[in-house]
């Protein structure tokens, strides 16, 4: 994906998603149930698709389709058929365009030096370009999907070796990546040079290998931790154990700080540091900032939780929840007209009446994307008797869209591009609306400060600061693009 899209298969969830998550093994007889317990540790990146590729010795084994892990990978007989001890596998998670079979993942293709099966995790910022490059030479793409571009790269390459012709592919695409490919005798991770999105190197029994975009998913299989691919980096998993390059001129390491405040999952530990502190660190950061008085810390649940919990440490005021969601409230399932719409709200969170009667409650969310759910959720506190509503968000206003693999709205839908703080305050109906400061959240990442001239991660959707060019929006390809997607 090259243009922001709505975020289409939640009209209700108003936040930034991510686009997808990434898993491989190598070397062990389970290869394919490990990779589908781990994709399920990484649901949260993407559940309108899941799909795992293997290699048996023989021939490559390939099971995708729409839907999450669970629906899919949940009987032997499709575990039995991935075999071999390799295997690579990927969620997805859908835009504007839908999630069609042709463009669910992994991609497999049999090439000049055998199969070749890639995943991706970010997206390609000129992949409309090398696409028409790509077709004018005659390739004949199959999905809509920027991986594929990847995939004739190294088809088209003059080089002999696959490594080489993957260091070649990639030499030639701009954007972020974290991508798992597998041939017949190795596994392969490689991580954009900025470092946008997570990998993560494990290591399983003897002498087996997990890549993952995040450590959530080696804890479920037991894998231990080894390091992070670091920038830049292509790790090889072969018979020769594991090799490490770094064919690309270094860049700066411009990590997603959004990964830290919402996509990764808590228990997850990116780049040394847990994902769960951070969020407390957070919420610490914003109650020092800008705590107001008042009786209870109330988190928008679940992902506002540890900030809210932070929050609650460092004020001495309690945390409760005053919200409480439905965990079987996957999606809103009816969408017919407005007046639904705000029911299916409601389906998903609810009041704690009782306890938040006559109270005032400081609101603890993640981030205000179209502002949506904050007018509802704020609404539903007023009716519930609160006597005061403030709310405290652990982002800094986001007042532009994420070209590098997440899901967002145009920037014209973000309320805080058309809004100042105040009028955001009045429109959500709240007695007062603050964000964490840009060095606030990198004080919570263990920054002193954000440096304003390089800036340690990408928080370009607060600033506008993009790490990595927009080759295709540059060259106004906008309007062609919103088919391209990769998660
Ligand atoms: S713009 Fe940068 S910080 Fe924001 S979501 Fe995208 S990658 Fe993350």
């Amino acid at each position: 994906m090259t243009t922001p899209t709505q975020t289409a298969s939640y009209p209700e969830d108003d936040h930034f998603h991510d686009e997808c998550g990434v898993f491989g093994v190598y070397n062990h007889p389970d290869a394919s149930a490990l990779t589908a317990l781990g994709l399920h540790a990484l649901q949260h990146r993407g559940q309108e698709a899941a799909g795992i590729v293997s290699f048996g010795g023989k021939h490559f084994h390939s099971h995708r389709a729409l839907g999450s892990v669970g629906d899919n990978f949940n009987s032997e007989d499709v575990i039995n058929r991935l075999q071999g001890p390799m295997a690579i596998g990927h969620v997805r998670y859908s835009t504007s365009g839908g999630t069609v079979m042709r463009n669910v993942q992994p991609l497999f293709a049999d090439l000049v030096f055998g199969g070749f099966a890639i995943a991706h995790n970010g997206n390609l910022t000129n992949a409309h370009k090398c696409r028409n490059e790509l077709v004018e030479k005659g390739c004949i793409f199959q999905s809509t999907s920027d991986t594929e571009t990847i995939l004739h790269r190294v088809a088209t390459s003059e080089y002999r070796k696959v490594l080489d012709r993957l260091i070649d592919a990639l030499g030639g695409v701009e954007g972020a990546y974290s991508l798992v490919a597998l041939t017949r005798q190795k596994l392969i991770g490689v991580r954009d040079p900025s470092g946008v999105r997570p990998l993560v190197i494990g290591k399983i029994g003897e002498n087996g290998y997990v890549l993952a975009s995040e450590t959530c998913a080696l804890d479920i299989i037991g894998a231990e931790y080894v390091r992070d691919v670091e920038p830049g980096e292509i790790v090889v998993f072969s018979e020769t154990g594991l090799q490490s390059l770094k064919p690309f001129a270094p860049q700066p390491s411009r990590f997603c700080i959004f990964e830290y405040i919402y996509f990764a999952r808590p228990d997850s530990v990116i780049e040394g540091r847990n994902v769960y502190e951070v969020r407390k660190n957070i919420g610490k950061e914003l109650a020092r900032e800008s705590h107001v008085e008042a009786d209870m810390i109330v988190p928008v649940p679940d992902s506002g939780v540890p900030a809210a919990i932070g929050y609650a440490e460092e004020s001495g005021v309690p945390f409760d929840l005053g919200i409480i969601r439905s965990h079987y409230m996957g999606r809103t399932f009816i969408q017919p007209s407005d007046n639904i719409r705000h029911l299916g709200v409601k389906l998903k969170h609810n009041a704690n009446t009782a306890w938040i009667k006559g109270k005032r409650l400081v609101l603890v969310d993640d981030s205000i994307v179209r502002g949506t759910t904050s007018v509802k959720i704020v609404e539903m506190m007023r009716n519930a008797g609160a006597k005061e509503v403030h709310m405290r968000i652990s982002s800094p206003p986001t007042t532009h869209s994420c070209f590098y693999g997440i899901d967002t709205p145009n920037k014209e839908k973000l309320m805080a591009n058309n809004y100042t703080v105040e009028e955001m305050t009045k429109h959500i109906g709240l007695d007062s609306l603050a964000f964490i400061s840009y060095d606030g959240l990198y004080r919570a990442v263990g920054e002193p400060a954000r440096n304003a001239e390089c800036p340690q991660y990408c928080d370009a959707c607060f600033t506008g600061d993009y790490p990595i060019s927009l080759v295709d929006q540059d060259g106004g390809a906008q309007a062609q693009l919103t088919l391209l997607h990769e998660g």
